[in-house]
């Protein structure tokens, strides 16, 4: 047991406003585990609850350590990442370890339970995943969000392509957009392509190993596209360059409908659209060997560390852009 953690955490009061409130912990429940937040990053999902406010403290990409535990397979110390669906574990899914499939899910880390823009933090056993020994806790936590996603996303494409995918475009170069392409590489995919409004996002593309796309105009040009804008026009470029028999991976998050044009030439389109969400449990020791080949490569593109106090103004920055992946990080882990 530890002395009464004095916890900082971060409030998120609606049309953009940041506060800090600083309380007693309570009782650890039992079969949870009560973190030290090493890091946090910040998600673009995030400014939703920006922009409307949260009943609990935001922040879904964490990495911590265990400093008091009451779940017996998760002793104090440990270091792990925390897997944000809070999963029944009884259900036809959870048994297979597919917990992002759970039929009877309670929640999700950050959005209905605490979250990890604080000191600290407690989470439920289910949710805690430990990190191998040789893996930096600012490359750990692109296991989540950023790996773990685009990773289930390209295998759960594959699935419908007998060949594999042997070309792929990405669009839209936000942090799941790079993620994608570092994760695509790291799978061996021989062709990734890249393309982004915004210049100097394509440009951390081209650094990661993507080719820059040239030709958006010739329609079947891609046999996999991997849209992660959630812009309208981004669905439609999709939707016009995947070739037949190809796939589409709709990963982009936007509060539009998700449309499907009634033309002509996209009824006779014969194509898959495969949709996911977050990854399964199953997949997370994959995820980590993928992170040993390029997640240090994607850490030095993309993100920024910060501090927690400093969270108002690195919301500023990460939505005027400046920053792509900024994180918060704590003194003692740093
Ligand atoms: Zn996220
Ligand atoms: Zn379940």
């Amino acid at each position: 047991m530890t002395d009464t953690i004095v916890n900082r955490s971060a409030r998120f009061e609606g049309q953009g406003r940041i506060s800090f409130a600083e309380a007693p912990m309570g009782h650890l429940r039992e079969g949870w585990v009560r973190l030290r937040v090493d890091v946090c990053a910040l998600c673009g999902s995030d400014k939703r609850l920006l922009e409307s406010g949260s009943d609990v403290v935001p922040g879904h990409e964490v990495v911590g350590t265990i400093v008091e535990s009451r779940s017996d397979e998760h002793p104090e110390g440990g270091r792990v990442v925390v897997y944000i669906p809070v999963s029944c574990g009884e259900c036809k899914a959870c048994r297979a370890n597919q917990n992002n499939r759970c039929y009877r899910l309670e929640g999700l880390m950050g959005w209905q339970f605490d979250g990890g823009f604080a000191d600290y933090m407690d989470v439920p056993r289910q949710c805690v995943l430990p990190v191998p020994d040789d893996i930096p806790a600012d490359v750990a936590v692109l296991a989540l969000d950023t790996f773990g996603t685009a990773a289930h996303a390209l295998r759960l494409g594959a699935l419908t392509q007998p060949e594999g995918i042997q070309a792929l475009l990405v669009v839209g170069c936000g942090p799941l957009g790079l993620g994608v392409v570092a994760v695509a590489l790291a799978m061996g995919i021989p062709e990734v392509h890249a393309w982004d409004p915004i210049e100097s996002r394509l440009a951390l593309a081209e650094r990661l190993g993507a080719t820059r796309a040239e030709d958006l105009e010739s329609i079947n040009r891609y046999q996999v596209v991997a849209e992660v804008s959630g812009a309208k026009p981004a669905r439609d470029l999709a939707q016009n360059l995947v070739e037949p028999g190809g796939a589409i991976l709709a990963l982009g998050e936007s509060n539009e409908p998700y449309t499907m044009p009634a033309t002509p030439r996209w009824r006779r389109t014969d194509c898959f659209t495969v949709r996911s969400f977050y990854f399964p449990i199953s997949e997370v020791p994959q995820n980590w060997d993928l992170l040993r080949s390029h997640g240090a490569l994607l850490r030095d593109t993309i993100m920024s560390a910060t501090a927690l106090s400093d969270l108002p103004d690195t919301f500023q920055r990460f939505l005027d852009g400046e920053y792509v992946k900024p994180y918060i990080t704590s003194e003692e882990s740093s």
